[in-house]
Parts: structure tokens; C-alpha cells; sequence
């Protein structure tokens, strides 16, 4: 029989409710786990596969949609495979309805976000990894309020699917319908939320109906830049791409903009990613948020093409985006521009990123899941 991995559930003191693991979900396991669960339940070991077909092939997530299933069947295996994990809270839009913004309460209140954004030739889902940041990174919305806890591998891919479903609809009006990309910039740190996020990964690039049969390539793990876990990353069988939030060339700013630097510094960590590069053949995106004064004069530009001459990689360039209370603006764009020439002219190819979901507090660093967060003029999303 095969060896399920372990998911904690929902302890039932009362004070360790908060914050608490949810349930199990069929999301949790690969196919060969699913089956055992459903044969333990009683049931044929076939019903894994017809549920996951529901699941991940139709993005049908409500058991209620699962009228092939007998409803004794249905009953059962929905009470002990497809518990509810995220409850929509709000959803914004903008940009006409091509990016949403969806906020999350999970079973035990906590909030997440998650966005989801179309383009002419693709669709792509930000999804949290952690309810909560614990990097502290001073600039970013998610990282002041600390970590409440870790999302399940099945409360992270339950994103992917229900804003695939999403898309699915025709509701992002002129993009594909399919949902393509996937990347981990929400809210959290991934790789500190480790076996979760890869079995959640595993799960994403699984072909239907085991999973939703996305592209490796097309998947995106984002970093502060934990090395240890980087190098076990290198180890696995898989070859996603890899962000790494550098944001300074120099360890003195580094420390403070992403503190996780005081303890991996500049050169270990670009060591890490360049051994990742190496090992998958896969560039390796620096994210750069662009803050005024602070990280944007012409010798850091310098500094970095230095850093990243001849190396597998390519630079994001992030203008910085508002968050509350923060003291730091966004480089003015002339100063932007001759950060990215210096670059080029070091070699390395640079790219500023589009700031999609700005006014909807949806753009990179923004997430902060406050239910009652004022946005400007957003548009109340229809369910
Ligand atoms: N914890 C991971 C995943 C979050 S990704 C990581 O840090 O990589 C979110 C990206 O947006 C990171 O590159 C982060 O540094 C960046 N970011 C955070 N706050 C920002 C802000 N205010 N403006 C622009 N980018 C920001």
C-alpha cells in the first residue's frame, strides 16, 4: 500500500484553532495516494481518478457538480476528499476586468489573495504560499503584519484551480481561456513553506487528471533568496523557473531591504541560483523593485551588471509599488530608464515589469488580505 504523506488536521483544542492546518483534501496527494484514501473510504479505487477528472479536468470543485457520482458515493468522498478550503471574501477587478484580485478566508479566518491576470496569449494566476510573510522585508505590504501559518499543498493548488475556473468562464475578456502560467508572488515566502509548495508544484504540472497539466516552464518560484532550500530545489526532479528577489547589488543595503541577507549573503545566494540555472538550463529572473534614492543610483546599476555579466538570467525590473505607511517612492522614470541601459550595456537582459493591479492593491508587494482595505476606484468583481 502506499504511504500517505502526513497532513495535519484541525486539532480540536480550541486554542490551537487559530491559525490551524485545514482538513485533507485530494489535492494533497498524487493519484496513488488518492486511490488508497478512496479504497480506506470503502469505495472503488477508480472514483480517484473520476473525482480528479471533476477536479483538475474540469475545474468543477463543488461536489454538488459531480452528478456522474453516485450521491451515497458523492457524500462520502466529498466529506472526506473535498472539504471547502477557501471562501471567497471580495473579489476586485480592473484593467476592464483582465486582472482580479481574489481575497480568500480559510477554515480557521485566516486571509489570503490571490490574482489572476489576462493577457492576449496567456493567463496567469499569482498564488499565496503562506497566510502572511515572516521575511520582514520592509517595502512589501505582506511582510509588516508577520506569519500566521503555512497553506496546505491543497489550499495553494485550490487557488490555481478555482481562478482557472474563473478563466474558464470567458470572464477575462480577451485572453485565452485556458489558464497557462503560474506563479508563486502572492503572499509568503515558497521555499519556507518547502514540501508543501513543491508537492503543490508537483500537483500543477501533473498531467490531468492527476493535475492540472501546466507547463514547468511556465511556473515561477519566487524567492528571498533561502539558500539551503535553493540547493534542495537544484536536487529535485524539476526544472521551474526561479526568481530571486535580489534588490540590491550590495550587502549593506541588501541586509535591510530583504533581511534574510544577513544571514545569505549577495554571493551565496546568486551561487545557489547560478547552480540552479546550470542544473535546469533555466535563466533565473532577478526581481529589482526600483525605490527612489535608495537602491536606483547609476553605480549599483554598475554594481549588478557586474554581478550578473554572462550568467543565466534576466533582470525584472519592479517600479516600486505603494503600500501603506511606507516611506519610499517609485524611481522616477529617468532614472529607471539609465538603470536599465547600464545594465544592457553590461549585457544582461533587463526588462521592466508591468504594474497590473496597482489600484486594486493587487501589484507585487501589495498583498496584505485586509477585508476591509479602501482601494480607490475599483470595480466590485461579479462572482
Ligand atoms: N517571498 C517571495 C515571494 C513574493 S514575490 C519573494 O520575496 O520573492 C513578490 C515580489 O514583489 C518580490 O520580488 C518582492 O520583493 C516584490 N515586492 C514586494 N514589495 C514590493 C513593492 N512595494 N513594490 C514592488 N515590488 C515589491
Amino acid at each position: 500500500m502506499t504511504s500517505l504523506p502526513l497532513i495535519p488536521v484541525a486539532p480540536d483544542a480550541p486554542a490551537a484553532r487559530r491559525a490551524a492546518m485545514p482538513p485533507r483534501h485530494l489535492a494533497d496527494f498524487d493519484l496513488a495516494g488518492r486511490q488508497a484514501l478512496v479504497t480506506e473510504l470503502g469505495e472503488p479505487a477508480f472514483r480517484a481518478k473520476q473525482i480528479s477528472t471533476h477536479y483538475f479536468g474540469r475545474l468543477v470543485r463543488d461536489p454538488a457538480g459531480m452528478t456522474d457520482l453516485p450521491a451515497a458515493t458523492r457524500d462520502r468522498l466529498a466529506g472526506a476528499l473535498l472539504p471547502t478550503l477557501l471562501t471567497p471574501v471580495r473579489e476586485l477587478a480592473c484593467d476592464d476586468g483582465a486582472t482580479r484580485k481574489a481575497l480568500w478566508r480559510l477554515h480557521d479566518g485566516s486571509l489570503v489573495e490571490s490574482v489572476l491576470m489576462g493577457y492576449p496569449d496567456r493567463v496567469t494566476v499569482c498564488i499565496s504560499s503562506q497566510a502572511g510573510c515572516g521575511m520582514a522585508c520592509p517595502f512589501c505590504a505582506t511582510g509588516q503584519a508577520g506569519l500566521t501559518r503555512n497553506l496546505s499543498t491543497a489550499e495553494i493548488v485550490d487557488q490555481a484551480v478555482y481562478l482557472a475556473g474563473v478563466a474558464a468562464s470567458g470572464a477575462v475578456a480577451g485572453s485565452p481561456p485556458r489558464l497557462s502560467h503560474v506563479v508563486f508572488m502572492g503572499m509568503g515566502e515558497p521555499l519556507a513553506n518547502y514540501s508543501r509548495v513543491i508537492a503543490a508544484i508537483r500537483r500543477l504540472v501533473a498531467p490531468a487528471p492527476e493535475g492540472l497539466g501546466l507547463s514547468q516552464r511556465h511556473i515561477t518560484l519566487s524567492t528571498v533568496g533561502l539558500v539551503p532550500a535553493i540547493r534542495r530545489l537544484t536536487s529535485e526532479d524539476l526544472s521551474v523557473t526561479l526568481a530571486l528577489s535580489l534588490h540590491a547589488p550590495d550587502d549593506e543595503l541588501r541586509d535591510e531591504l530583504v533581511p534574510v541577507n544577513q544571514r545569505w549573503k549577495v554571493a551565496e545566494v546568486l551561487d545557489a541560483a547560478w547552480d540552479y540555472a546550470a542544473q535546469t538550463g533555466r535563466r533565473v529572473s532577478i526581481e529589482y523593485a526600483m525605490i527612489k534614492d535608495v537602491n536606483d543610483q547609476p553605480w549599483r546599476a554598475d554594481l549588478l551588471g557586474r554581478l550578473l555579466a554572462g550568467k543565466l538570467t534576466h533582470v525584472n525590473l519592479i517600479p516600486l509599488n505603494p503600500t501603506p505607511g511606507s516611506r519610499w517612492d517609485a524611481s522616477p522614470k529617468p532614472v529607471e530608464r539609465e538603470f536599465v541601459r547600464r545594465l544592457r550595456a553590461a549585457g544582461v537582459s533587463t526588462t521592466v515589469r508591468d504594474t497590473r493591479g496597482r489600484e486594486i492593491d493587487g501589484a507585487c508587494g501589495q498583498l496584505a488580505a485586509a477585508e476591509d482595505n479602501d482601494t480607490d476606484a475599483p470595480q466590485e468583481a461579479a462572482a
